[in-house]
């Protein structure tokens, strides 16, 4: 039997550019991974194709899926669900195969909670560095906007500490060159091989 895949999971907050930077990483020549597509009840989008980007469902069929315990995970995302189908993420790791999912973090924490051998990648926005040296600095900015700032950096910095790993998305490149480094050396880890 082949030795089981490692299931990779990128989450991270909203608008941080998780789906431009797993787009990216699947264009590596050396990247071989495979893409878990999920579910979701919200409309395709012009260009996107039902089976390659997502399986578009209706809201009955996804929570028939739900009540099957057919999801590994899911999450409702402004208004529509999505999730992750379990039958797709078991087998392909069986058959040996690294399985990779971009999901939002309510779904990574369900993930963690079920898979907590697979590893955990948040992507931080560039902000937060941006925010870290203002708080450092000189502080020249209305306090209001510091004060939303740390508000909203708080939360995603605690979010963090869920996951093995903070990847920035600085540059879509330097975060796939992280990510890369990330999975060859949890690949090199004792206890995996
Ligand atoms: P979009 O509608 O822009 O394609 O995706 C909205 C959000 O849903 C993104 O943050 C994306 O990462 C997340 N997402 C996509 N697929 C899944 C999934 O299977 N499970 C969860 N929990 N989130 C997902």
């Amino acid at each position: 039997m082949a030795k089981r895949g490692m299931l990779i999971v990128l989450s991270g907050p909203s608008g941080v550019g998780k789906g431009t930077v797993r787009k990216a990483l699947f264009n590596e020549p050396d990247v071989d991974f495979k893409y878990s597509i999920s579910m979701t009840t919200r409309s395709p989008r012009e260009g996107e194709v039902n089976g390659k980007d997502y399986f578009f469902v209706s809201k009955e069929e996804f929570e028939d899926h739900i009540k099957n315990g057919e999801m590994l995970e899911y999450a409702k995302y402004v208004d529509n669900y999505y999730g992750t189908p379990l039958n797709y993420v078991n087998k392909t790791l069986d058959e040996g195969h690294d399985v990779f999912l971009e999901i939002e973090v309510n779904g990574a924490m369900q993930v963690r909670a079920n898979c907590p051998e697979a590893v955990f990648v948040f992507l931080t926005p560039p902000d937060l560095v941006v925010l870290k040296n203002r708080l450092i600095g000189r502080g020249t900015d209305d306090m209001d906007v510091i004060d939303k700032r740390i508000k909203t950096a708080v939360s995603e910095i605690k979010m963090m500490r869920n996951y093995d790993y903070a990847v920035l998305n600085d540059k879509v490149e330097n975060a796939v060159d992280r990510i890369k480094t990330i999975v060859n050396s949890e690949r090199l880890k004792v206890n995996r091989v």
